[in-house]
């Protein structure tokens, strides 16, 4: 707060400047509450106590709402409640300081040397209760029911930081090769198009060896190149991204991190620091190994489902794709294969779902072997 010596020194300094001696502290001093200035000020008693400076009336405080402040020995410093919180009147004139104190008949209701300090400590006391509670028993099932609270805008800025965390966790090997790019870019907005999400939902191709597909809070969908290459055509790379545009639309990423963050994520949440804790960095981490839940997974396959129709495509390749990444066994299961815990039930709703494509193939024979050939052509970028 700004009240405090800080101030007082700078009563000290103008007094010097505006008078060749030094002198004891003005009579009167008033703080108007928004400015940090503490200025030399006359009184008027009349229906009101009148704070006058320069001739003109600077404040009118009415006798019922002051009340005496903490302040220092040989001074009746005072506030009104009707006034700028932080507005201060001091007096160092002692019969003038009677006089005024008899005028003011709630002088010293709630004094916040005593109980409005015990207030204060007693609402925080509360509210730091009810968070610990609140983590305790409800995080667990909290998760479903934050996720639509939290902003766009705020999951864009948890999403930012997850992004520089993936980055760094994959020494910012995002592939560049130009003309995969191009094609991946095409193929992101055809199926963005088909999904109804606008610009959100950035793609971009990690070179990391893991088969594995992810998509971040606020939308960003990383793909390793470990799973591009085991993609035979586009319909089955398609589908898997068909998938993550729904995790994006679902804004399961967004849960997954609340429910993985857990406490302290929450806590830093509740208390407006997000972006700067470490639960973040280290839920980020824990994100590649989550896995959504199986209502989570069935939502996003619908997502497939539903996009790769409308693009004229089956999205039968993508649940053999998946299949054929997995195996049968599940015991060496990697993140995005985790996840999708049921290939073989997964493959059997695509194929019921399959429909002999109406379109042709979203990329070009070129584009597609440029996409393939995303991370190869020396150097990744940033
Ligand atoms: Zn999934």
């Amino acid at each position: 707060m700004s009240e405090g010596s800080d101030v007082l020194n700078t009563v000290g300094e103008e007094n010097a400047a505006a008078a060749p001696l030094p002198e004891a502290p003005a009579a009167v001093t008033y703080l108007d509450g928004l400015s940090n200035r503490r200025r030399p000020v006359g009184l008027r008693f009349g229906a009101a106590c009148e704070i006058v400076e320069d001739d003109r009336v600077a404040a009118s405080w009415p006798y019922a709402d002051i009340r005496r402040a903490d302040g220092p020995v040989g001074a009746l410093r005072l506030m009104c409640v009707s006034a700028p919180l932080l507005a201060r009147l001091e007096i160092r004139d002692a019969a003038l300081a009677a006089d005024l104190e008899q005028r003011c008949p709630s002088l010293n209701a709630d004094l916040p040397g005593s109980k409005g300090v015990l207030a204060i400590v007693g609402w925080s006391l509360a509210a730091l209760t009810s968070i610990v509670l609140m983590v305790l028993y409800v995080v667990p099932l909290a998760a479903d029911r934050l996720t639509p609270l939290i902003s766009q805008s705020m999951e864009q800025r948890i999403g930012e930081v997850a992004d520089k965390q993936v980055r760094v966790i994959f020494n910012g090997k995002v592939c560049s090769n130009p003309d995969g790019v191009a094609a991946f870019e095409r193929l992101m907005t055809t199926l963005r198009g088909a999904a109804g999400l606008g610009d959100l939902a950035e793609a971009a191709v990690i070179a990391n060896s893991t088969a594995n597909a992810i998509a971040l809070p606020g939308g960003k969908i990383y793909v390793f190149k470990g799973l591009l290459d085991k993609a035979d055509n586009v319909d089955e790379l398609a589908g898997v991204l068909a998938h993550e545009l729904g995790h994006v639309k679902n804004r399961d990423g967004l849960r997954n991190l609340i429910y993985n963050g857990g406490t302290s994520f929450l806590i830093g949440l509740l208390l407006g620091d997000v972006t700067g804790s470490s639960a973040l960095i280290f839920a980020t981490r824990e994100l590649f190994q989550a896995s959504h839940s199986r209502d989570a997974e069935r939502s996003a396959d619908k997502s497939t489902v539903e996009i790769m129709h409308r693009l004229g495509r089956s999205p039968q390749p993508m649940g053999e794709f998946l299949l054929r990444i997995t195996g049968k066994e599940k015991a060496k299961a990697l993140a995005l294969i985790s996840s999708h815990p049921l290939s073989e039930e997964r493959l059997a709703r695509m194929s019921e779902e399959h429909r002999w494509p109406t379109a042709p193939p979203l990329l070009s024979a070129e584009e597609w072997a440029a996409l393939k050939n995303i991370c190869s052509n020396g150097k990744a970028g940033r």
